[in-house]
């Protein structure tokens, strides 16, 4: 029997890859809280509004992580449910950032890189260029924020990738690890001595074998991935709310034999020679092998007794808390068309950021609906430890109304405390997921990982972590 724990979209995941192998099946969802879904929750109002509590798209990279979710959309019949918004679209094309007290539009295309942007007061040939001047430093790991302010300059660290940290991780850039969350560029400098000269090499390359990998991988992409890229599509949604995807997967899956059990909280795992026992509400069940959803630090304490080396590597990954305020309006309100605003953390307001919804997926009433996160890595000194809701409403709507010059107040909202909901990838993450992984291999442990602790944050990541990690413990049981 395989036991998986938690039912978010990468346990109900895990679970539908783990029936592809009878070896794994009968397969077991132990639950802690009352629905399936984790983060993905999709509040419906009375008039059609939707108020998302945590994501509400998924980004098209036309790579494996944005492929494998596309395939499992195709596979669950969710296709025709698809909201895509393309490139062009003024969501994709508009990103603004609050720095110096004013907002400004993230440079793009050919005119963000020939012209001045108010942002950084130069434009991004300047910043492209520069970074070409700089000389190699060869690292193992650094901050998102150092390395970034080494290669292009303190002003691109500061203005621009910081809000964008705060904007994924809710995190603090001066934190983040560069080589895991921009793996691709980090390795161009390490190998070419600059970012730029990288990714030029990179382009070449592709192009030389293109006509190959077209061929190849026109051949095996699904309908939908294949349509996401003719149409060019950046990110997409889901018709109904986002929370529709764990659903359908969650009737899928028990549909094929598995077993959710919710309101089943994991308290402790002990692997035996022989079986796995687990202590679920007090009371210990057993299986042959465990795939773990959870949070790194919450799986931590579950091994601790046992592996206490491996629950410590767990515990240095860290999660932050994000307060997110849905707010709904009378009418279209907003300054301008765009995905959103993020905020330069150095501006020192209580916000990381406000999602337009209603510019991003078009809602069934004509109401202006928007998002606004807050705390993260600033939650406690924002909020303290035991912030109200009444007291974050009340931040959002004036920092809301402030920013973006907003006279009304709204006619509907929704506070939520999404604790501990982010996993901070901290500088020497790729090396610590590695004496993660070693641990588990040279103890024999049959356990598989997967969820936002690892590979990535968004929910391409986590599904694309869920069949990682049901073939690896595969490779344990053959
Ligand atoms: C506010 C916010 C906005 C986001 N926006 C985006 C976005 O726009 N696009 C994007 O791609 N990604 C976004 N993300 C990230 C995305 O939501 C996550 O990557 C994804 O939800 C993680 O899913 P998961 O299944 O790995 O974890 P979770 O959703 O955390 O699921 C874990 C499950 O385990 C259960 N559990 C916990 N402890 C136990 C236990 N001891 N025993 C049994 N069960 C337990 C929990 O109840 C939960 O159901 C956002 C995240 C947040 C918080």
């Amino acid at each position: 029997m395989t036991a998986i724990l938690g039912a978010g979209i990468s346990g109900l995941s895990a679970a539908y890859y783990a029936l592809r192998n009878t070896k794994m099946v009968p397969i077991v969802i132990y639950e802690a809280t009352n629905r399936v879904g984790g983060w993905l929750h999709s509040i419906k109002l009375a008039d059609g509004t939707i108020f998302e509590q945590g994501p509400r798209t998924m980004r098209n990279t036309n790579d494996k992580n944005s492929n494998t979710t596309l395939e499992l959309i195709e596979q669950l019949h969710l296709s025709d449910k698809i909201i895509p918004i393309s490139f062009r679209h003024p969501a994709s094309r508009n990103r603004l950032i609050y720095a110096d007290g004013q907002i400004h539009l993230m440079p793009t295309g050919i005119k963000g890189l020939i012209e001045k942007n108010s942002l950084l007061n130069r434009s991004m040939f300047s910043v492209l260029w520069n970074e070409l001047m700089v000389t190699k430093d060869l690292k193992d790991d650094e901050s998102v924020y150092n390395f970034i302010a080494r290669r292009f300059g303190e002003d691109v660290a500061d203005k621009m990738i910081s809000p964008i940290i705060a904007g994924i991780f809710a995190g603090d850039a001066h934190k983040i690890s560069a080589k895991s969350f921009m793996t691709r560029i980090f390795e161009a400098e390490q190998k070419h001595g600059s970012i730029i000269k990288g990714l030029i090499h990179e382009r070449f390359s592709k192009i030389k074998d293109n006509t190959s990998i077209n061929e190849k991988s026109n051949n095996t992409q699904t309908s939908l991935v294949q349509r996401a890229q003719k149409e060019k599509w950046s990110m997409w949604g889901i018709e109904g709310g986002i929370e529709h995807l764990p659903e359908t997967l969650a009737h899928n899956i028990i549909d094929r034999g598995v077993n959710i059990k919710m309101q089943h909280k994991c308290e402790q795992l002990k692997f035996n020679k022989d079986d796995v026992e687990l202590t679920i509400n007090g009371e210990i069940k057993t299986c042959s092998r465990v795939i773990s959803s959870l949070p790194a630090k919450t799986l931590a304490d579950l091994v601790q007794d046992q592996h206490p080396e491996l629950s410590n590597e767990l515990k240095g990954i860290p999660t932050v808390t994000v307060g997110v305020v849905n707010l709904q309006f009378s009418e279209n309100i907003l300054p301008i068309n765009a995905f959103g605003i993020l905020i330069r953390p150095k501006e020192e307001r209580p916000i990381l950021g406000v999602i337009f919804d209603s510019h991003i997926i078009p809602q069934r009433s004509k109401a202006t609906v928007l998002t606004v996160m807050m705390g993260g890595a600033w939650f406690e000194k924002y909020f303290g430890q035991c912030s109200s809701e009444e007291h974050l409403l009340s931040v959002a709507v004036n920092q809301v109304q402030e920013i973006l010059h907003i006279k009304e107040d709204p006619k509907a909202f929704n506070v939520s405390i999404l604790k501990d909901c982010i996993p901070q990838h901290l500088v020497g993450h790729m090396q610590r997921l590695t004496h993660i992984h070693n641990y588990i291999s040279t103890h024999k442990i049959p356990l598989g990982l997967c969820g936002s602790s690892y590979q990535g944050v968004g929910i391409n990541d986590v599904i694309l972590s869920a069949k990682q990690a049901v073939s690896d413990i595969n490779l344990h049981i053959l």
